[in-house]
């Protein structure tokens, strides 16, 4: 078996280098410089034109849109932000970076949020923010009910969602604001940066210029005029800009996405369907509005303790391939009980439990059915090896 390099990033579109090299020639990386079209203000228009959304603002990060966000609310001081309890930690840290509190809701071993849960917290709740974590998407349908009846603004932190759909709408356009990541895990790869999305001129002026458009930078984001001005001088500037360099190399990505997201969901249920055949092994279905656009794989151990479950991953890394547990490695940024930043953690049994036994595993878009078989062998072998050892 040649085992496949599951780190490997696909190449950045050649259409990127010619605009990098004028970019490298001209020097004019401020996204503020010119006077029209630069790299910055093109993908905020392609972005929202692909989204079907009416404005963009292209930052530095997921975090520092999640952050913007917030902040754009312009929620009472310590407001209430309820967050899942399975979602990587910058999420809790955009919420306590904006003078919030972070409330942990509950999540269930399908790695979406426990509605029960969310259900008790929200009337305590001044914002929601919904992470699609790992792509996985939680009940929208019953969230925005529910938040739309008690006027409670919802924020996807859709960072590892591009190109999911719900209902066949666009996972990040259902919230009041939808934030996405081009750190290079994600769909898109920029090495860093992010952007946010929403329909609501108030929200995207004060976001707009909180961003770092001092003075009336704002005159070269469309359409907005009359909202930033009603701002102008008002908000605090905390410069998270996206430069030109960057936007230049997600420009050209966004045509291939439609093609990660295909090659994705059919690498992601190759796996699915040959791992579901273990009976030591569960990967949860999708909801059924769901479709989804994967760059990895979760899946739970079932019916083993936990050093089984360890030994199951340290097997799998001796044959190449590395499994996160999310809940069993030091540390993990992903694990609840790690964001001791957060006063007054809260214990959440299902998610504890759910984070113990899953599993996460990469599979990039680029990987061939050969590789996927191979990677889908060395996990089952792993498992039917722990699971021996366990029986003899
Ligand atoms: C990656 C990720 C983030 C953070 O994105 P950055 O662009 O690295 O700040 C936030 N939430 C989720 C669910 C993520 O997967």
């Amino acid at each position: 078996m040649t085992l496949p390099d599951m780190h490997r990033a696909e190449p950045i579109p050649e259409g990127a280098r010619a605009e990098i090299e004028r970019l490298l020639q001209s020097g004019d990386l401020f996204r503020y410089t010119a006077a029209s079209d630069a790299p910055v203000s093109l993908l905020e228009a392609e972005f929202a034109q692909m989204m079907g959304s009416r404005y963009a603002l292209a930052v530095s990060s997921c975090s520092a849109a999640l952050f913007l966000s917030l902040m754009a609310l312009d929620l009472p001081d310590n407001a209430r932000v309820m967050i899942p309890g399975f979602t990587f930690a910058a999420v809790p840290s955009s919420v306590v970076h904006a003078n919030c509190q972070p409330v942990l809701c509950d999540v269930a071993d399908n790695y979406r949020i426990d509605m029960t849960d969310f259900t008790a917290k929200l009337p305590t709740v001044d914002a929601v923010i919904i992470s699609h974590m790992r792509g996985h998407t939680s009940d929208m349908d019953a969230i925005m009910a529910l938040c739309d009846a008690a006027d409670i603004p919802v924020i996807e932190d859709a960072a590892h969602s591009l190109g999911t759909l719900w209902h066949g709408r666009k996972i990040g356009t259902i919230g009041k604001i939808g934030c996405f990541s081009f750190q290079s895990y994600k769909m898109i790869n920029a090495g860093e940066g992010g952007i946010m999305i929403t329909d609501d001129a108030d929200l995207i002026a004060r976001a707009i210029i909180m961003s770092g458009a001092y003075e009336h930078n704002w005159k070269k984001h469309p359409n907005i005029a009359e909202a930033c001005t009603r701002w102008q001088n008002k908000l605090p500037l905390y410069n998270l800009r996206l430069n030109n360099l960057s936007a230049a190399l997600v420009r050209p990505q966004l045509a291939e996405l439609p093609r990660r997201v295909a090659d994705g969901l059919r690498n992601h249920d190759h796996v699915a369907e040959k791992l579901n055949a273990s009976p030591f092994i569960d990967v949860p279905a999708p909801l059924p509005p769901e479709t989804r656009a994967p760059d990895s794989i979760q899946f739970n151990m079932v019916g083993l303790d936990d050093a089984t479950i360890r030994a199951f991953a340290a097997a799998a890394a001796a044959a190449g391939v590395k499994v996160q547990v999310f809940g069993q490695s030091t540390d993990n940024a992903r694990a609840f009980w790690n964001w001791q930043f957060i006063k007054d953690l809260p214990e959440l049994p299902k998610a504890r439990k759910m984070l113990m036994s899953a599993c996460d595993v990469r599979l990039p878009v680029h990987l061939s059915v050969s590789d996927l078989d191979t990677v889908s062998d060395i996990l089952l072998d792993a498992v039917a090896a722990v699971t021996n050892a366990e029986a003899a």
